[in-house]
């Protein structure tokens, strides 16, 4: 495997502010994911810690709690009040930091970052976070969204000279900074975060402080938690989810606000809203598949809105039959609601292999079609005979469906119907979400009667528009983002051929 170091002594090639390369021999070599390419793959996500005499390993507990989020890359940077070191590599978390690797993180700050790659392409180099020298002095930054007027900044900025060292998004907020003619760090960030469009939640550190911000429509989570310390300041955690604070033994305080930005310094956290008026469209899909069920997010336990729409859908598109499975492991919240509501029991009929994904290298062409018998097996004596309710979270291509379906009848199932616990998933998404095009979408070019067909199912369903934002408020009085689902997007700057009104007759 190899790593980045960048500003680690001993290690570090300080004539470069991207730092050497250099392989660590300590850590085994990097294998390929499984690509089933009928998924949508997570996106990234971001920790910080404020005051915590081991802050590296803080950050690497915290990212090991959101590595759901990403799993292609992950990086920590610490900092010390003089030093900011930043280490990243390809791979899992566990993979990378070991405690060899921990021990060269110094600091009683640090930020944290996992990802899956949607946008700048999959090399090191775009792994983050992202440790920049600029005007305002060292600044090191890990993001989760995706910003939507990219190319427009990107352009302006490299007119005024700016040098970009990365395709990331992060590395245009910080030049962003850079070229900002505010006076104080601070009112440089809320200037830039004021020029980009789109979403994103920030983490960003310099040698003395750490800053979080939100997009001002709150597309992605980002909650501020807190460890009480007996005899000195407490430690501030940032964490994408809440689920992080349970490792951490972190109490949850609050969500950073849509248009927020937050500061920590020694002398402890202060907040300003850099942008207000800005309607919130928060990603109603964190709640649908990405976010773990354990997290708090957007105000709302993630098990509460999934277990509420299996309930809903049960109540909108019940059907005889007895047992309910779930398709493991995203669709099992909702399929307990499902079962509880319908009276129908619930069987774990689909057991999946955790340990694929990560570990199987695809050899050649002809084991694709592996691909989801590797991950999934059937459990024949709880389907044999059965009229089964399969329930899962999206059908994307609609292949991965079909070989679901086709495993459950052909592990003896006399009737397999299918419950989406959300709408036909009909555009894709600009912030941070890698959906297929929309050509590639079965749910944008086919009616619902002909998926049906096409996966082979007995009924298909999906859970309404209504259903699902009823079932993700619970009376928190969030508004969602839903444009993978209508084609309404909430900012301008999207590509406009890919938000051509469905074909489908949903
Ligand atoms: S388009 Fe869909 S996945 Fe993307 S932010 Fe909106 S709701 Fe979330």
């Amino acid at each position: 495997m190899r790593l980045l170091f960048q500003g680690v002594d001993g290690v570090t090639d300080h004539s470069s502010e991207l730092g050497a390369t250099v392989p660590c021999p300590s850590v085994p070599q990097s294998l390929e994911y499984l690509a089933d390419g009928d998924v949508l793959h997570e996106e990234c996500g971001v920790v910080a810690i404020h005051g915590h005499p081991d802050a590296a390993r803080m950050a690497y507990l915290g990212l090991y709690a959101l590595q759901h989020r990403g799993q292609e890359s992950a990086g920590i940077a610490t900092a010390d009040g003089q030093h900011l070191a930043n280490i990243k590599g390809m791979g899992l978390v566990s993979e990378i930091f070991t405690d060899e690797v921990l021990q060269k993180l110094p600091g009683q700050m640090a930020i944290g970052h996992t990802r899956y790659s949607t946008t700048g392409d999959s090399a090191l180099l775009n792994a983050q976070p992202i440790r920049v020298e600029s005007t305002k002095g060292l600044i090191a930054i890990a993001h989760n969204g995706n910003l939507v007027n990219l190319g427009t900044v990107r352009a302006r900025l490299e007119r005024d000279g700016a040098y970009f060292q990365t395709t990331s998004d992060s590395e245009i907020i910080v030049q962003l900074i850079a070229h900002s003619r505010a006076g104080s760090l601070v009112d440089a960030i809320a200037d830039s975060l004021r020029q980009v469009e789109g979403a994103f939640s920030i983490v960003m550190m310099t040698r003395d402080r750490i800053f979080a911000a939100r997009d001002p429509r709150g597309f992605r989570p980002l909650s501020i938690g807190r460890i009480r310390n007996q005899d000195g300041p407490d430690t501030i955690v940032f964490a994408s989810e809440s689920c992080a604070f349970d490792l951490l033994r972190a109490e949850y305080e609050r969500d950073v606000l849509p248009g927020e930005l937050v500061m920590v310094t020694e002398d402890g956290m202060t907040s300003r809203q850099y942008a207000t008026g800005v309607p919130q469209s928060s990603c109603i899909f964190e709640h649908v598949y990405f976010a773990r069920p354990d997290s708090r997010i957007f105000g709302r336990w993630v098990q509460q809105s999934r277990d509420e729409m299996g309930r809903q859908l049960s109540r909108e598109s019940g059907v005889p039959a007895d047992v309910v499975v779930p398709v493991p492991d995203s669709g099992v919240t909702a399929a307990l609601g499902y079962a509880d509501e319908s009276g129908i029991p619930f069987r774990f009929g689909l057991i999946r292999n955790h340990y694929v994904g990560r570990t199987f290298i695809e050899p050649e062409q002809r084991v694709r079609d592996f691909g989801v018998r590797l991950k999934l097996n059937p459990v024949r004596n709880l389907l044999e005979g059965k009229r089964v309710i399969l329930i899962d979270d999206s059908i994307i291509r609609g292949t991965t469906s079909r070989k679901i379906v086709r495993m459950v009848r052909g592990a003896g199932a006399k009737e397999v119907h299918l419950r989406i616990s959300c709408p036909p998933t009909i555009s894709p998404c600009f912030y941070g979400v890698d959906t297929p095009r929309k050509q590639e979408l079965i749910a944008a070019n086919q009616s619902i009667e002909e998926i049906r067909k096409f996966i082979e199912a007995d009924t298909l369903a999906y859970l309404s528009l209504d259903g699902l934002l009823k079932s993700c408020d619970g009376g928190e009085g969030n508004a969602f983002c839903t444009a993978c689902y209508t084609g309404n997007y909430p900012t301008a700057w999207v590509d406009v051929d890919e938000i051509l009104p469905a074909t489908a007759t949903a």
